[in-house]
């Protein structure tokens, strides 16, 4: 009997242990992507993409989404100011702070495509001065075909933190890895927040040398041809 007890107690004590190490790694988890995030934050806000609490980004992890809380600026923000949000239902699990206005698109890009893992909203200066110009953005650069591929879809503009702005995102994700939205910014959308930080950081820096371009007189596009070689070669 007390062999039994013994053997049932080990048991027990392996199974809370293993419970424990796996809530530990949980965790570890979700602080390391809002650590990332906050990174990622930092540097949109120290290269100018946004000012003020403009802005927000947001990760996957499995069916919830972290996003940045409403208020907060991407430049100070820290792991206590991204807010857990599930994807399905849109219920933030912060009972002290709101998650930031915009959460409608992010969660529009999730539940569209199973490959975001990343969504950022940023309000780059050259992508507004061609969405002001109603200035498509593509076939610019190779950088931005590499990195973003051969479209950036655009929206007109739509009031910020409506469900109709989040609708029209849904459509415009579901062939594009960004969309400018006009006369307000960015969003670039990627595996993960250093592929959709790439991604608007090739969007931004093709808006910047077309406008250089166009000031200095001149502009020119990649040929259509060699867009077409370029998505016949893809994934070789
Ligand atoms: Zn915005």
């Amino acid at each position: 009997m007390r062999l039994i007890r013994d053997e049932m107690g080990k048991r027990e004590r392996r199974y809370s242990k293993t419970k424990e190490r796996r809530q530990e790694k949980a965790m570890t988890g979700e602080e390391a992507l809002k650590s990332r995030l906050v990174e990622i934050g930092r540097r949109i806000d120290a290269l100018g993409l946004t000012i003020g609490a403009g802005g927000n980004i947001s990760a996957r992890r499995g069916e919830a989404m972290f996003i940045k809380r409403k208020g907060a600026h991407l430049g100070s923000a820290g792991a206590r100011d991204y807010v857990k949000v599930d994807i399905l239902s849109g219920r933030c699990s912060s009972r002290r702070f709101e998650p930031s206005s915009e959460s409608y698109f992010h969660l529009a890009c999730y539940g569209k495509r199973k490959d975001i893992g990343a969504v950022i909203h940023t309000h780059p200066v050259f992508i507004n001065a061609l969405g002001i110009s109603d200035i498509p953005l593509e076939r610019l650069t190779y950088e931005s075909l590499v990195s973003i591929g051969t479209s950036v879809a655009r929206i007109a503009y739509i009031r910020p933190g409506t469900r109709r702005l989040a609708s029209s995102v849904e459509k415009a994700v579901r062939d594009h890895n960004a969309i400018i939205l006009k006369n307000h910014g960015l969003i670039a959308v990627g595996a993960d927040p250093g592929e959709a930080m790439a991604r608007t950081m090739a969007a931004e820096r093709a808006a910047l040398s077309y406008v250089c371009a166009k000031v200095m007189g001149r502009t020119s596009f990649i040929p259509g041809k060699e867009v077409l070689h370029f998505i016949c070669s893809a994934g070789e």
